[in-house]
């Protein structure tokens, strides 16, 4: 007898991740489709990825003409939609260069190369600390794990790579001491804590941190994987707080679906990376770059506009409701913290046709930013019929 497809990548995918027991075929917009058939309205967006949806005509014409004329290169050659894109990232930031990786972890990789090497020319080969915050993430890799200021992910898999120091959050004293009292090349935040439970940094913490980075010529370093592209209803989180990062990591909702990282350099850092200094044989695949490219363009400001509207719509629906104890966030990067447990209420959700992620003990919402406001209503009704059922 053949086995299910769940028995199956049960059996021989390695068991890093808990799964849902749903397998998914196809999706169009904000739906998707299960193998038994049945829809689902979507809120997670592959984890912010999906930015227009599943199936989106232009991002599915821009990708397949792609792939159609030319799927990969390597980097020994030029492409026009690494150039171009190369391009829109910077006219959109301010930002010098690009290098692009193909995921989170590879472009904060960069990022951390990029600021030890600034750091061990201007200020000598001591000068290797990054300071990051308590609760963040920052990938998988040893190096993005040593980043990440969350012990339980840091267990088994000592030693990690050394020279990372983590300060709490919105904490400006511990900030300004771990400065003083290390030799530090960089400081990496996200400015909405996405995976450590859906947190926004406060202004004062932000700007304090580009205080303290431009004085001391320390590159400010921000994560934007998870807070890019849109999310936050500004093209870029950090944008919300009027600082200019000296570097900038981006990836999930880039390439709207397919693995696409990259890192952007300000004026300090654009001279750093020499030829030999980092690589990647897939970074800037012209079939990502294409895909990316399709979103972007259409980042303009009434679309972000219409994410504040969409993410105002979910805030007032859910501050306050029976069941919801706070909602924090910003933009279409939701969480909410809920009386019961937050996975039952994902579970008791799925049941009923809407699919939401948790980070932490919140649900977190993560929906398409095109996601029609029809769709997002039905789902908001959803969670809020399950956030008082029984309590
Ligand atoms: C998801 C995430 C990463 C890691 O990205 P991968 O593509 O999984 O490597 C890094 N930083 C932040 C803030 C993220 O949300």
């Amino acid at each position: 007898m053949e086995m299910s497809i769940i028995s199956l990548d049960k059996e021989y995918v390695a068991g890093t991740y808990g799964r849902f027991p749903l397998e998914l075929v196809s999706g169009k917009g904000s739906r998707l489709k299960a193998a038994d058939g049945k829809e689902y309205i979507d809120l997670g967006s592959g984890i912010g990825v999906t930015a227009f949806g599943f199936g989106d005509d232009a991002w599915v014409k821009a990708v397949t003409e792609q792939a159609s004329m030319l799927q990969h290169t390597s980097n020994l050659y030029y492409t026009e939609p690494c150039a171009k894109l190369a391009k829109l990232l910077c006219e959109k930031t301010g930002m010098k260069k690009v290098f692009f990786s193909n995921s989170g972890a590879e472009s904060n990789e960069c990022a951390i190369k990029v600021a030890r090497k600034y750091s061990a020319q201007k200020k000598g080969a001591d000068c290797y600390t990054i300071v990051t915050l308590v609760n963040s993430f920052h990938g998988r890799t040893l190096t993005t794990l040593a980043a990440t200021g969350q012990d339980h992910f840091h267990k088994d898999f000592q030693p990690l790579t050394p020279g990372f120091i983590h300060v709490p959050a919105n904490d400006c004293a511990a900030l300004a001491k771990a400065v003083a009292e290390n030799k530090v090349a960089g400081i990496m935040l996200e400015c909405v804590q996405g995976e450590g439970g859906v947190n926004p940094l406060t202004r004062e913490f932000v700007l304090e941190a580009a205080k303290i980075a431009n004085e001391q010529d320390i590159p400010l370093m921000i994560d934007e994987v998870q807070t890019g592209n849109g999310r936050t209803g500004e093209f870029y989180a950090y944008m919300h707080f009027g600082t200019q990062p000296d570097i900038v990591s981006t990836a999930k909702g880039l390439g709207g679906g397919l693995p696409i990282g990259a890192t952007l350099m300000g004026e300090k850092v654009q001279s750093v990376l020499q030829p030999g200094d980092h690589g990647s044989t897939y970074g800037g695949n012209p079939v990502c770059c294409a895909g990316a490219l399709s979103v972007l363009e259409r980042l303009d400001e009434a679309f972000l506009n219409d994410v504040k509207c969409k993410s105002e719509y979910v805030f007032k629906a859910l501050e306050g409701a029976e069941g919801v104890q706070s909602v924090s966030g910003l933009g279409l990067m939701i969480g909410i913290k809920t009386t019961k447990p937050a996975k039952e209420v994902v579970t008791a959700c799925m049941e009923k046709g809407v699919l939401c992620l948790t980070a932490k003990d919140k649900v977190r919402l993560l929906p398409a930013l095109n996601i029609p406001m029809e769709d997002l209503k039905k789902a908001v009704d959803v969670i809020k019929a399950v956030c008082k059922e029984g309590i």
